[in-house]
C-alpha cells in the first residue's frame, strides 16, 4: 500500500524502514491523517510475515515537532459544540479523542514485532512519545529530545507521563516533564531514555543492527518482574521522592498551571496501577487540562501568537526582505555591548562606537566574557568565539559607518547626547540606512527631530540583559516609515528574538505596565502591607520577580530620576505624593539605590549569605497584621493594575494588535504566563467580571484601578478583546 505521509522500504533481512516525510510541511507533526496512516502501517507490517521488525525514521532535517495543535483545537471545538446539548456525551467524546493516540501507540508497542526509532534533529512532544512507544531508540549525537507541552499549558498526553518514569528514574522523569527542556544525547542515554547514540549517518544501520541482534518486540513494563527505575511509589525511595517533589512543584509553579499539576498526578497515580490503566488516567487528565482556560490562553499566546509575530505578522507588506550585513552600535555600555554581542552572534558585522577607543574596547570585552562563559558550559567553542569577536570592530571613528545598513544608538539617556551622536552618525551613514534608538523613556518622535531622515528613524527597545531577554519592542514614531519598521523587524528576526511593534508614548508598552506593577507595591508598602507578603504574593500571582526585587534590579535611583523628570515635564500632580516620598527617602535619606550598591529594598550581604528584605522598610510605615490581609486581593491588585494599563494601551492605540500586548507582557516582564498575558487575563475572566473587579479595587485603593471607556463599553456586552480586536479579522479562538 502507498501512503501520503510515509514511505516503506523493506530490506532483504525483512526490516521495514518507514520514513515519515509529510508533503508540503517543513516538519513532521502528528495530525489525524498521520494517526490514521500509522495505524494502517502497523496493521500492514504486523500482518506481513516477511517483516521481522520496523525502523521509524524521518525524511526531514528533524524527526518531528509534536502533535498538531490545530488538531487539539478541533477536538476542543467539537467538545464545546456538543457540550450545550449533552454535557456527558461531550466529555466522553473529548476523552475518546484524547485517548486515541494512547491506544494507537499502545497497539504499536504490543504488536509483537520490534519497533526502533531513529531520532535525528529534534524529537519533540508527541513525536518523542511515538519514539518512546518503540522498543528501542537510536539518537543522533547532535539531536535533542524534549516534552515541552507544559510550556504551553498542556502536558504530554501520548503516554509520555507513563513511559518516561518507567524508562528512567522517577525524579529525572519528573524534572524532564515539568521543565519541558531539551535533553541532550549523553544524558538521554545515561538516563535510559534512548538505547544508542550514533552519528546521524549511522542511525538506520544501527537501528537495523539492534533488530538483527534479536531486539524483543516487548516493552520492559510488559514483561514479568518489571521494576520501576525509581522504585515503587509506596516504598522508602518513593516516600523520599514524592513529598519533596511536591514541595518543589509548589515552589516553582505556585500551583498556577493545571498542566504541571496533571503531570504530578499522572506520574504518582500512574505508577500505582497497571500500564493500560495508567494510560487511561493520563488521557482523563489530558481531556481535563485541555478544557482549562490556562491551556487555551497559553497555547494561543505562547505558541500561536509568538510564532506569528516571529514570522513577521506585523511586518509591512510589499517591502523586500533586508539582508543585513553590517550595523553600527553607538554606545558600548551595558546595552550597546549586549546589542553588539547578539548581532555578531547572528553573523552581522558590528562597528561598536563609544567616546574613546578604551570605552569601545571595554564593550567588545563583554562579548569575550559571555563567550568564555558559554565555552565553559560547552555551549560554544573557541572557533565560534573567534568568529564572533572578529565581527565586532570597536572604535571612536564615526567614518567607519559609511557602509552600514542600520545604526542602533544606546548612549546615555540624555536628549543632548543623543542629538550629538545622531548628527555625527548621519554625517557618515549611507542615505538609505536606518537609525534606531534604544531609548527607554524618550519619545521616538522627539528624538526623530534630531534626524535629517525622520522617516528612517525608529525605536528598537531591548531589555536587559540583552542576550537573555527574548522580547524587543519596535517603536513607531510619528514620522517613522514602513521601510524602517521592516528593517527593524528583519534585524530582530535575524537575531532570533520576538518583536512587538507599538506606537510612540511615554514608557512605550512594556515599561508603562511594569511601572504600574512597581507603583502598586509602593502603595502596598505605604498601606503597611508587610514587605515579605508583597513579594511572596506577587510570586503567587505568577510573577517571576517580586516588585521590590525587580525595583532593586532596575535601580531605585532610576525610579527616583524618572519620577522627578515626570514632575518637571508634567507637573507635581503627575506623580503620587506617597511614591515620591518613598523613593526620596530610599535614595536621599537612606542611600539605598538598589542591587547595584548592595542596598535597596533588600540587603545584599557578601556571599554565601543570601539577600534578605531590608528590616528598615518595616519601620517606615505602621505595619498591618498579616493575618488580616486579604491575600487574593493583593494578587488581584497586581494582575489588575497591569491588565488595566494594557487595556488603556489598546484604547490609546499604543498597542494595535492584542497578540502583542499578551506576548509582550509575558516575554517583557513575565506577566503571569498561565493567564496567556495581560489581555488574555481580562478575556479569561470576561470584561464584565474584570470591570466589576476594578470597581471594587478602585473604591478601596484608588483611581489607578479606574476602568477606561473602552473596558466599560466592552463590559456591557461582555465582549472579548480577541473578538473586538481580532488580529486576523475573524473572531479568535481561545485554544490553538
Ligand atoms: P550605559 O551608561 O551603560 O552606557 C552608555 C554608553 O554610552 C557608555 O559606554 C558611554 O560611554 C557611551 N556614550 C556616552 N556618550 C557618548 C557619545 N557622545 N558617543 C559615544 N558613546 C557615548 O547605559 P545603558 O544602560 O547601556 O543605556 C543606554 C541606553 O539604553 C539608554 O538610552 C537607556 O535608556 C537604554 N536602555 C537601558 C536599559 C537598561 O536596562 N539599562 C534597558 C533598555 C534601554
Amino acid at each position: 500500500m502507498s501512503y501520503e505521509n510515509f514511505k516503506i522500504e523493506t530490506d532483504s533481512d525483512g526490516i521495514a524502514v518507514v520514513t515519515w516525510d509529510m508533503p508540503g510541511k517543513s516538519m513532521n507533526v502528528i495530525d489525524l491523517s498521520v494517526m490514521e496512516e500509522w495505524e494502517k502501517i502497523i496493521d500492514e507490517l504486523v500482518a506481513d510475515d516477511a517483516v521481522k521488525g520496523v525502523v521509524l525514521a524521518s525524511g526531514k532535517k528533524t524527526f518531528g515537532a509534536g502533535a498538531d495543535l490545530s488538531m487539539l483545537q478541533q477536538m476542543l471545538g467539537e467538545y464545546k459544540q456538543k457540550f450545550s446539548e449533552d454535557n456527558e456525551a461531550a466529555t466522553q467524546l473529548l476523552f475518546d479523542n484524547a485517548y486515541r493516540l494512547n491506544q494507537l501507540l499502545r497497539k504499536q508497542e504490543t504488536s509483537g514485532k520490534p519497533f526502533v526509532a531513529a531520532i535525528n534533529g529534534q524529537a519533540l512532544g508527541g513525536c518523542l512519545e511515538m519514539c518512546l512507544a518503540c522498543h528501542a531508540r537510536v539518537m543522533a549525537d547532535d539531536a535533542k529530545v524534549a516534552l515541552p507541552e507544559v510550556k504551553v499549558g498542556l502536558f504530554p498526553g501520548g503516554g509520555g507521563t507513563q513511559r518516561t518514569p518507567r524508562l528512567m528514574h522517577t525524579q529525572e522523569a519528573l524534572q524532564f516533564l515539568l521543565k519541558g527542556g531539551n535533553m541532550h544525547p549523553g544524558k538521554a542515554k545515561a538516563n535510559g531514555l534512548v538505547t544508542e547514540v550514533v552519528p546521524e549517518g549511522e542511525l538506520v544501520s544501527k537501528a537495523k543492527e539492534l533488530i538483527n541482534n534479536g531486539l524483543k518486540g516487548v516493552q520492559p513494563w510488559d514483561e514479568r518482574g518489571f521494576r520501576l527505575p525509581g522504585n515503587k511509589v509506596y516504598s522508602p525511595a518513593g516516600f523520599q521522592l514524592f513529598p519533596p517533589a511536591n514541595a518543589i512543584y509548589r515552589r516553582e509553579t505556585q500551583d498556577n498551571y493545571p498542566g504541571a499539576r496533571a503531570i504530578m498526578k499522572c506520574v504518582y497515580e500512574g505508577l500505582l496501577v497497571p500500564f493500560d490503566t495508567a494510560l487511561k488516567i493520563e488521557s482523563r487528565y489530558f481531556a481535563q487540562v485541555l478544557r482549562s482556560t490556562e491551556a487555551s490562553m497559553m497555547i494561543r499566546t505562547l505558541f500561536m501568537s509568538m510564532q506569528e509575530l516571529n514570522k513577521g505578522a506585523r511586518r509591512p507588506k510589499g517591502i523586500e526582505k533586508n539582508e543585513i550585513g553590517k550595523i553600527g552600535v553607538l554606545g558600548a555600555g551595558l546595552m550597546g555591548a549586549g546589542i553588539a554581542y547578539v548581532s555578531a552572534k547572528a553573523g552581522i558585522d558590528v562597528i561598536l562606537i563609544d567616546r574613546d577607543q578604551e570605552a569601545a574596547d571595554k564593550g567588545k570585552a563583554h562579548s569575550e566574557s559571555l563567550e568564555d562563559k558559554a565555552i565553559s558550559k560547552k555551549r560554544s567553542t573557541a572557533e565560534k568565539k573567534e568568529e564572533i569577536l572578529s565581527r565586532i570592530t570597536p572604535t571612536d571613528d564615526y567614518s567607519k559607518l559609511s557602509d552600514v545598513d542600520m545604526v542602533i544608538e544606546a548612549v546615555f539617556e540624555d536628549s543632548n547626547v543623543k542629538k550629538i551622536v545622531t548628527e555625527q552618525a548621519e554625517a557618515h551613514m549611507p542615505e538609505g540606512a536606518v537609525f534606531a534608538s534604544n531609548t527607554s523613556t524618550i519619545p521616538i518622535s522627539d528624538l526623530a527631530k534630531f534626524s535629517k531622515r525622520p522617516e528612517q528613524f525608529v525605536g528598537i527597545h531591548f531589555f536587559s540583559p540583552v542576550n537573555m531577554m527574548m522580547l524587543v519592542e519596535v517603536i513607531k514614531g510619528g514620522k517613522t516609515g514602513d521601510k524602517a519598521i521592516a528593517m527593524a523587524l528583519d534585524y530582530i528576526a535575524r537575531i532570533k528574538k520576538t518583536p512587538i511593534v507599538v506606537n510612540d508614548t511615554r514608557g512605550f508598552f512594556v515599561n508603562r505596565c511594569v511601572l504600574r506593577y512597581m507603583s502598586e507595591a509602593y502603595n502596598m508598602l505605604s498601606e503597611g502591607v508587610p514587605p515579605a507578603m508583597i513579594e511572596n504574593l506577587a510570586k503567587q500571582a505568577g510573577m517571576p520577580l517580586g516588585p521590590l526585587q525587580l525595583n532593586d534590579e532596575t535601580a531605585i535611583d532610576l525610579s527616583h530620576k524618572i519620577l522627578h523628570q515626570t514632575i518637571r515635564d508634567l507637573g507635581e500632580d503627575a506623580v503620587e505624593k506617597r511614591h515620591i516620598e518613598l523613593v526620596d527617602a530610599m535614595v536621599e535619606k537612606h542611600g539605598r539605590l538598589g542591587k547595584k550598591n548592595g542596598k535597596g529594598f533588600y540587603d545584599y550581604p557578601e556571599k554565601p549569605a543570601k539577600k534578605h528584605l531590608w528590616p528598615g522598610l518595616k519601620e517606615m510605615y505602621p505595619q498591618q497584621k498579616a493575618d488580616e490581609i486579604d491575600r487574593q486581593e493583593i494578587i488581584d491588585r497586581f494582575h489588575a493594575t497591569i491588565a488595566v494599563e494594557a487595556a488603556r494601551c489598546v484604547e490609546e492605540n499604543v498597542v494595535v494588535d492584542v497578540r502583542e500586548a499578551d506576548v509582550g507582557s509575558i516575554l517583557g516582564f513575565g506577566f503571569a504566563p498561565f493567564t496567556g498575558g495581560a489581555i488574555s487575563y481580562i478575556d479569561g475572566m470576561g470584561t464584565k467580571a474584570f470591570v466589576e473587579l476594578l470597581a471594587k479595587l478602585e473604591k478601596k485603593y484608588g483611581e489607578q484601578f479606574k476602568a477606561n471607556d473602552l473596558l466599560i463599553e466592552m463590559a456591557k456586552n461582555d465582549e472579548k478583546f480577541y473578538d473586538r480586536f481580532s488580529p486576523t479579522g475573524e473572531p479568535q479562538k481561545e485554544a490553538a
